[in-house]
């Protein structure tokens, strides 16, 4: 039978092409974390602002303390002391010291700081037993960042010292492309929430919380999670109250060649005012069947043209939905993010491959792996979409392209790794 599947590039392709950044906006700080700046910043102040202590000790003026020594030191009166944030109303005469504690600006007439550890720490008068020179042990005004600079670029993704550094500078938000948030609905009257009981002819739903759980990963907020009406009549209305929360819908299951397959049906037959998705294979194994295109959301207030929502309906076999997730899912939800073009896929790396392999012609198959820290992949269970026990333990997909039916034992193979929050134990063993 001619298979007129579409090139996996040509979908993912297609995909990105629908898919922009979400509009800009002015978010607090924390809840910017991983999210992607949408303009370059600037420093409004000068770091350090003031000129300040960088010591416990006391201010002084430097030409007081020539010849300053161990065998020789120099006695100044104490007049005062300034803590951090305290205020600034001591002045140094010439011939006199202030006590100031780090981060304390210095005081008019100072310039220089002797460390407690250079003298007697007197309170009423002071032995200095060392020479500083002007500026010792000062911060000098922009000495880290001058006002005006340009501090982070549009398209740095924040992380915890981009925050800070934003927090240096009194930046109460940031402006960023806001986290997408991502529908999760499953299809298949055969499915049961975990913790419910299962019948003779049902299984769990396991890819509401695999997808939703891969969407964490990606940096995104999952937002409704779970089973929807199953109806071909109902799938579309309930859609469509999903809309209005969301920026991207991924559904699983429904979208193959059976009889109830849902998904297919009910978007199939969308009203073009509604949207559009189109449904077809792509030559991968597994995740053959797909769908993608744009749902319109039209419950904004009058006047607002209808915001366009993009839906990826991935196949329902757990392992299936979950490599479309990571192959076309997540570089979607990174555009949106605002990530730029050379950062939406996962780079490949190389792995010499453990054991021969065989492959459909004309597919590219993505087996499931794990990378070991030697160089090797090795294979995880089989080429099955049903394989959740093996998914679990693979950190890595081996990609076997479309031209090639084998790959022998110690080729050289491409591998795309999968996300883990910790460095995967490399003992090399597949359960
Ligand atoms: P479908 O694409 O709907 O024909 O589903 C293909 C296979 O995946 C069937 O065996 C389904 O029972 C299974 N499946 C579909 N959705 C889920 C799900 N959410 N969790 C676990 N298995 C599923
Ligand atoms: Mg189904």
């Amino acid at each position: 039978m001619p298979d007129a599947a579409v090139p996996l590039e040509a979908h993912l392709r297609r995909i990105l092409d629908a898919v922009a950044p979400l509009p800009p906006r002015d978010v607090p700080l924390l809840q910017a974390h991983g999210l992607v700046l949408a303009e370059a910043v600037h420093a409004d102040l000068d770091l350090p602002s003031f000129a300040n202590s960088s010591m416990d000790g006391y201010a002084v003026r430097a030409a007081d303390l020539v010849g300053a020594a161990d065998d020789a030191p120099v006695a100044l009166p104490v007049r005062g002391s300034i803590g951090a944030g305290a205020g600034a109303e001591a002045v140094v005469e010439a011939g006199t010291a202030v006590k100031i504690m780090t981060g304390a600006p210095l005081p008019p007439g100072a310039d220089a700081v002797v460390p407690y550890e250079w003298t007697d720490a007197g309170a009423e008068t002071v032995q200095v037993r060392q020479t500083p020179q002007a500026g010792a042990h000062v911060r000098p005004v922009g000495d880290d960042v001058a006002r005006g600079a340009l501090l982070l670029e549009a398209g740095t993704r924040l992380t915890s010292r981009h925050l800070g550094l934003l927090a240096a500078i009194g930046r109460p938000t940031a402006r960023v492309h806001p986290r997408p948030r991502v529908a999760v609905v499953s299809t298949g009257a055969e499915l049961r929430a975990p913790g419910e009981s299962l019948g003779p002819d049902a299984i769990y739903d396991s890819n509401s919380t695999l997808l939703a759980a891969a969407a964490l990963e990606a940096g995104v907020e999952p937002v409704h999670v779970g089973r929807l009406d199953d109806d071909v009549d109902g799938l579309w209305p309930a859609l469509q109250r999903l809309l209005p929360r969301v920026d991207l819908v991924v559904t699983s299951g429904g979208v193959s060649m059976g009889d109830f397959d849902v998904v297919k049906a009910a978007l199939r037959a969308l009203d073009p005012a509604d949207g559009e998705v189109w449904f077809g294979p792509v030559a991968m194994q597994p995740g053959k069947p797909q769908g993608f295109g744009l749902l319109l959301d039209r419950s904004g207030t009058d006047g607002d043209a209808p915001r366009s929502v993009p839906i990826l309906t991935l196949p329902g076999n757990p392992v299936s939905s979950y490599l479309s997730f990571e192959v076309f899912a997540k570089p979607a939800l990174r555009r949106q993010l605002g990530l730029p073009d050379d950062a939406l896929t996962t780079p490949t790396v190389r792995a010499r491959l453990v054991g021969a392999v065989g492959s459909p012609a004309g597919r590219r198959q993505l087996l499931r792996g794990r990378l070991a820290a030697d160089g090797t992949v090795t294979p995880v269970g089989g080429a099955g979409s049903h394989l959740m026990g093996f998914l679990a333990h693979a950190d890595a997909l081996i990609v076997v392209p479309e031209e090639l039916t084998s790959v022998e034992d110690g080729a050289e193979v491409d591998v795309i790794p999968l996300p883990s929050w910790a460095p995967a134990s490399r003992d090399g063993g597949a359960s």
